[in-house]
């Protein structure tokens, strides 16, 4: 016993060293070395089995939700023996305990200190690999569990090492009015749908794809270029889950940022791609109608002409320099005048800058609020001006870019402006265009309910351009359709062409919802009689007045009759 007891010893030690030796090798860790040499220990000491737990905090213990290692066991079961437990600073629980068979030699004294120091050993190295792996965890997601940025540095770097990136297609997206989704339903409910949109994804996405979001409402994803049409379709708007018991669903839709990373893109740093993607979902956010801008060379020198665009903008809207020009509108069974919509001109000096030149910039920001507020208030200048020469004042409709569709105060500003100039309420008319989530339509419904009550007119824009559907028309007071030029027959189209069908088709169907409907972009004497055929009873567009200044457009107020066919 005392020859062996020596011999034990040295191997005890031994054991020790190496046990030792194994738990602080920072590369190359392997674990079955460990349990290797654990295996040994325990025989040495008769256990017959040692089992490590480790919960993530004390309220995971009190409720027994811990992660169970089990080191070594022989089978042979028994009695706990030795049962240590370890508080960590923060606040971690990790227990281990140790199990001798019935009938094996109890520990000695001397022995029982080797245990115990065993087990301490064992225990501080797992608290802090897996404390390790928890700080891990937690520092690759975000607050609401979805991975975050430095989730995706970590892939861009490791598929890039792998040289994989090339190939592929990144793309930035943001959620279009996702904090309205919270409002209407409920911050739990937006969770719910953004995890359910985020889960979608994924799956889309694929193994070798990549899912984070940057914060709040920003996501950047990374996918083959196989899966990326599938993928842009999705976030183009998918009907999510937001109640799980009810299986209700929110359409949720993103305006995205892509970059169709070269093949053989071999990456510096990821700055490189993260500065196109956020680029392209710029340009994606602030375009009125395209969802989804790709990044090219192009898109840089249009964003520095933007730039320019947007500095002038204060200064030349402090000089007046955007004109209001109004374009009649024909009533065509009386060949009057019948109303005016006011177009924006930027003038600078000699130059008339086209508003598609500017617009689309401003839609970018806010800034095209300030500018439709100041036509519209231009306009009732202009109207109260026109009253008190005393002549025949017509309805003019004023365009309002979609960006203002979620402002809260906006029924509120369109009538003050209105009324600062003491203009009657039936002198304005409003136009909209369509919209396309539901959060948008429900503010596009609130300001037009509004508007109605008001007096004032409204109308639906770019008719049949946009993403139409026949809600908006329907569950929408609206006063008028505005029918896009695009259903208008050109001059080669056959009488009864398809665009021909179709316009009847949708002049029909406004009369039957009850609503008045004017024809845009009307150019030639064939479609004023198609107009006339279809009972489409207004029209604007070339072929009776361009866009016209002030004074021009006042001579046509004093009730110069239009010719028609
Ligand atoms: P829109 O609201 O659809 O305005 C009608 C556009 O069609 C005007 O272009 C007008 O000049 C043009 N047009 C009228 N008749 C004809 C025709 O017979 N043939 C053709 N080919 N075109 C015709 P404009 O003035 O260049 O305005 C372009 C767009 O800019 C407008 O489209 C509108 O979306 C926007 N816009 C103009 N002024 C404002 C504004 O004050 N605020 C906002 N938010 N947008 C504005
Ligand atoms: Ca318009
Ligand atoms: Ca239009």
């Amino acid at each position: 016993m005392e020859k062996n007891e020596n011999g034990n010893d040295s191997r005890y030690y031994y054991l020790l060293e190496q046990l030792l030796l194994i738990m602080t090798k920072v590369k190359g860790f392997r674990l079955r070395e460990l349990y290797d040499v654990l295996g040994e220990l325990c025989r040495m000491f008769r256990i017959s089995k040692g089992t490590v737990q480790f919960f993530q905090g004390l309220n995971h213990e009190m409720e027994d939700r811990g992660e169970t290692f089990v080191c070594y066991d022989s089978g042979e079961g028994g009695e706990p023996v030795i049962t240590v437990r370890i508080v960590t600073k923060v606040n971690a629980v990790v227990t281990g305990s140790v199990t001798m068979p019935d009938g094996a030699e109890p520990l000695s004294p001397e022995e029982y200190a080797r245990v115990d120091l065993i087990i301490k050993t064992v225990l501080s190295f797992v608290s802090r690999v897996r404390l390790q792996s928890v700080v891990e965890m937690l520092s690759f997601h975000d607050e609401k569990g979805f991975p975050n940025t430095r989730c995706l540095m970590q892939y861009l770097q490791k598929t890039n090492e792998d040289k994989a990136l090339g190939g592929k297609a990144a793309l930035h997206f943001n959620l279009r009015h996702f904090s309205l989704v919270n409002q209407e339903f409920g911050e739990q409910a937006g969770d719910i749908a953004m995890r359910s949109f985020y889960e979608e994804l994924k799956e889309l996405t694929g193994r070798e794809g990549a899912v984070c979001r940057l914060g709040g409402d920003n996501f950047v994803a990374v996918c083959g270029q196989e899966r990326l049409a599938e993928v842009l379709d999705f976030l183009k708007g998918t009907p999510v889950h937001y109640d799980t018991v009810t299986g209700r669903r929110v359409k949720v839709s993103a305006s995205t940022g892509v970059y169709l990373i070269p093949a053989d893109f071999i990456m510096q740093n990821p700055g490189e791609i993260m500065d196109k993607i956020i680029a392209a979902s710029r340009a994606a956010r602030s375009g009125v109608k395209e969802r989804v801008v790709y990044y090219d060379d192009a898109l840089q020198a249009r964003r520095e002409r933007f730039m320019r665009i947007q500095q002038r903008f204060p200064e030349a809207l402090r000089n007046e320099e955007y004109h209001v020009y109004y374009q009649p509108k024909i009533d065509l069974q009386t060949g009057t005048l019948a109303g005016a919509e006011a177009l924006c001109r930027w003038v600078r000096g000699e130059e008339i800058i086209a508003p598609n030149d500017f617009i689309p910039t401003l839609e970018m920001s806010t800034e095209i609020c300030k500018l439709d507020f100041y036509m519209l208030d231009h306009v009732c200048r202009d109207i109260r001006r026109w009253l008190d020469e005393g002549r025949d004042v017509v309805r003019i409709s004023v365009n309002l870019s979609r960006r203002h569709i979620m402002d809260f105060d906006l029924l509120q500003n369109i009538i003050e402006i209105i009324d600062k100039h003491a203009v009657p309420h039936q002198y304005i008319e409003i136009e909209l265009t369509e919209t396309t989530t539901d959060v948008e339509f429900r503010a596009l419904k609130r300001l037009v309910t509004g508007l109605q009550a008001a007096g004032i007119f409204a109308s639906v824009d770019d008719f049949g351009v946009g993403y139409s559907s026949l809600n908006l028309i329907r569950e929408i007071p609206w006063n008028v359709l505005k029918i896009d030029r695009s259903f208008l027959p050109d001059k080669q189209d056959e009488p009864d062409s398809s665009r021909s069908v179709m316009f009847r088709y949708v002049t029909a169907m406004a009369k039957e919802l009850g609503l008045a409907c004017i024809a845009e972009g009307v150019e030639t004497q064939s479609q004023v009689e198609l107009l006339q055929e279809s009972n489409c009873v207004l029209a604007q567009g070339y072929f009776f007045d361009r866009p016209l200044q002030t004074a021009e457009f006042e001579e046509r107020l004093s009730g110069r009759c239009y010719q028609i066919v």
